[in-house]
């Protein structure tokens, strides 16, 4: 069977990361998770108390992450858990996940950046951070680092809708958002960003209508999650107490819904990401039975065949929604 080809280039029907990297770097890049001891503004009173509200930090930090204080000792660690797992990365990145990684005086930064690149497995670094945790000087330095290193930016976008952002408590505006990538895609620099589908308040025609919005931004790739209840948050307590004001996405639902939505998306934003996935230890709602994330993923190409569908299909290039 003839399969057609997309404009990213392969029958793949949706545009994604791992074969852009590919293209661009020449191959694949092992992200290493470090955790360096950051917070963020809306957790220590410069914006807020007590984070988003559906943060659990634990959740997504590996466990070579855990107990292990210096940099150097958690890239050693993850590099040799990492090796067992996938084999011949093109190299090695530190990965600046948990909390905001750009929150914190410059002198530090630099410091802290430069002690994971001199570990010898390391060439990148991809840093995880809040669009209002950035400034000029910051992306300076970043710019610098990228012509020998190789240097990411992953932004927190969750929703394009300020009424969103203020009830999770993010303490930043959409506004912000928009800035932070575009100053960050002004230098060259590689930029993802996060979108979270499910908060309540938001009707489904407007989480869909984000494609439109995040096309309009110079994205090279996204990360699309959907929402899950984490313990020990505020969402968890609200969650309990007002279970009628959740809507939460059924499989069957979500995995129409992202397709929907990458219908929508301009196919030059590549996608790193479909599913969530936080492990049931640490979830308050029942989830999806047993199905991981890559099955998930799997079940959402295969539908799209089914539908003959693709990234794109109904992307506007023509259309101003910013
Ligand atoms: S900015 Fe990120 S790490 Fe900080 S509270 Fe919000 S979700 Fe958690």
């Amino acid at each position: 069977m003839n399969r057609p080809k997309f404009p990213w280039g392969d029958g793949r029907r949706y545009h994604a990361n791992s074969k852009r990297i590919k293209e661009k770097y020449g191959g694949r890049i092992q992200k290493v998770s470090i955790n360096a001891g950051f917070t963020c503004p809306n957790r220590d009173g410069t914006k807020g108390r007590g984070g988003c509200i559906y943060c659990n930090n634990q959740s997504f930090t590996p466990s070579y992450c855990v107990d292990v204080e210096d940099i150097t000792g958690q890239i050693d660690k993850g590099v040799e858990f990492l090796d067992k797992r996938y084999k011949n990365p093109l190299f090695y990145a530190a990965y600046f996940q948990s909390y905001s990684n750009t929150y914190k005086p410059l002198e530090e930064l630099k410091s802290i950046y430069s002690s994971a690149l001199k570990h010898e497995k390391i060439s990148g670094i991809v840093v995880s951070t809040r669009p209002d945790c950035i400034d000029d000087n910051i992306l300076d330095y970043f710019e610098l680092l990228s012509k020998d290193y190789y240097v990411s930016l992953e932004y927190g976008i969750e929703s394009c809708y300020d009424r969103t952002l203020e009830w999770i408590n993010r303490g930043h505006l959409f506004e912000d958002t928009k800035k932070a990538i575009q100053m960050t895609s002004d230098r060259g620099l590689e930029v993802t960003g996060h979108l979270l589908f499910g908060l309540p308040g938001e009707s489904r025609e407007e989480m869909l209508n984000q494609a439109n919005i995040v096309s309009g931004l110079p994205l090279n790739a996204i990360k699309l999650h959907h929402l899950q209840i984490m313990k020990n948050t505020k969402l968890a307590r609200l969650y309990r107490e007002t279970p009628e004001k959740f809507t939460l996405f059924s499989m069957e639902e979500y995995i129409d819904f992202v397709i929907r939505f990458m219908e929508k998306l301009d196919p030059g934003i590549a996608i790193e990401r479909l599913v969530s996935e936080a492990p049931p230890l640490h979830r308050v709602n029942p989830g999806w039975g047993n199905k991981r994330a890559d099955w998930v993923q799997k079940k959402i190409e295969s539908v799209m065949e089914e539908k003959d569908t693709w990234q794109g299909k109904q992307f506007k290039k023509s259309q101003k929604f910013l």
